[in-house]
């Protein structure tokens, strides 16, 4: 096998990537993880997460994915940087692209995650990093004692909002319905916050500047009276959904109308060969936890499909760790 061929490539370092990864490792198969920025996915713009099994008081985005890493690199996985461009078949065999070079593989694991929506309201795409922020996480701490906007009421946008309570004086929370999509326990934290005012039924229309082209105020409809205003903000943070990372496999793996790639229970998708895990694919729950699992049945599943396909025998690589 040659440097540039692998028995599986994994696209995506998220939960889903990190967890097939540590899988495949353990299975003898030559594997590489590639990932764009750092792993980590969503879950690195996570302060804390509570809902994940096996840590009591919780853990930080950043450690748990750390050690994800660690783990699965201690049997051998291979991480590198690299964006991938297309996939597309030779033979029997999935050439991936990448902006510099290109890699051979049996199979492919696609857990490219998802990214956050814009809210598409004027002012938010020119004043994006001049006050309108995607992650809470990240730019928080620029906005201390100031009021700001927190747009959405998913999990992220509780859990986010919950998080830059720590810095704002004055949150303005605002959903475009009277009721949080929120899971049970994040909606009893907000409503108990009293730095945070909810706006029920009440959507965002556009974002101002003030003469430094920064963040100034943004302008507010209440839904249910047509009454508008604006809110004097410095800071507007929008977590108003996600959309899948799949444009490099468009035409390549089926995709729902939406963007997730289908897959199977297996999950195959409808191109030998290629599985897809994690958030990227149609699916009720995106967590963590379910992350870790596909990641797994991923791996499990490529290994099965390249011992058929390719009467493939594990690899004797020599591994030093005593974990294995
Ligand atoms: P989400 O669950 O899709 O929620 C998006 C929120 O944005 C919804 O409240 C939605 O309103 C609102 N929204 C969407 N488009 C809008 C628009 N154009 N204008 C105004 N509001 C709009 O997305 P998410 O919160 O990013 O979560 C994504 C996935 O990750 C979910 O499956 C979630 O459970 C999971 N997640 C889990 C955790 C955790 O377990 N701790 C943390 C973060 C994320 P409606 O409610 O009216 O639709």
């Amino acid at each position: 096998m040659s440097e540039s061929e692998y028995d599986l490539l994994i696209i995506g370092g998220g939960p889903a990537g990190l967890a097939a990864g540590l899988y495949a490792a353990r299975s003898r198969l030559k594997t590489r993880l590639i990932e764009k920025l750092s792993p980590g996915g969503q879950v690195i713009t996570t302060d804390w997460v509570e809902n994940y099994p096996g840590f009591p008081e919780g853990i930080s985005g950043f450690d748990l994915i750390d050690k994800m890493r660690e783990q699965a690199e201690r049997f051998g996985l291979e991480i590198s940087l690299g964006e991938t461009t297309s996939l597309e078949r030779n033979g029997d065999l999935i050439k991936v692209n990448l902006t510099d070079g290109e890699l051979i593989a049996k199979a492919v694991v696609i857990a490219s995650g998802v990214q956050p929506n814009q809210l598409g309201v004027p002012g938010e795409k020119e004043l994006t990093g001049r006050g309108v922020s995607y992650c809470g996480t990240c730019d928080g701490p620029f906005f201390k004692d100031v009021e700001i906007l927190v747009v959405g009421g998913g999990d992220t946008a509780i859990e986010e909002a919950l998080f830059l309570t720590r810095f704002a004086s004055k949150i303005h929370l605002c959903h475009r319905r009277d009721e949080l999509r929120a899971t049970g326990i994040l909606q009893e934290r907000i409503k108990a916050e009293p730095n945070v005012e909810i706006h029920w039924s009440t959507i965002v229309t556009s974002i101002e500047a003030d003469s430094q082209n920064q963040v100034s105020g943004a302008t507010v409809e209440d839904l249910k009276t047509g009454e508008k205003r604006t809110l004097p903000i410095k800071g507007a943070f929008m977590f108003v959904g996600v959309h899948p990372t799949t444009e490099f496999i468009r035409g390549f793996v089926d995709l729902d109308e939406r963007g997730f790639v289908i897959a199977d229970e297996e999950l195959a998708t409808s191109q030998p060969g290629v599985l897809a895990a994690g958030d990227v694919r149609v699916k009720t729950l995106r967590q963590i936890a379910t992350a870790v699992g596909d990641g797994a049945t991923a791996a499990f599943n490529a290994e099965q499909y390249i011992q058929a396909k390719f009467k493939f025998t594990p690899m004797n690589r020599s591994i030093t760790t005593s974990y294995v």
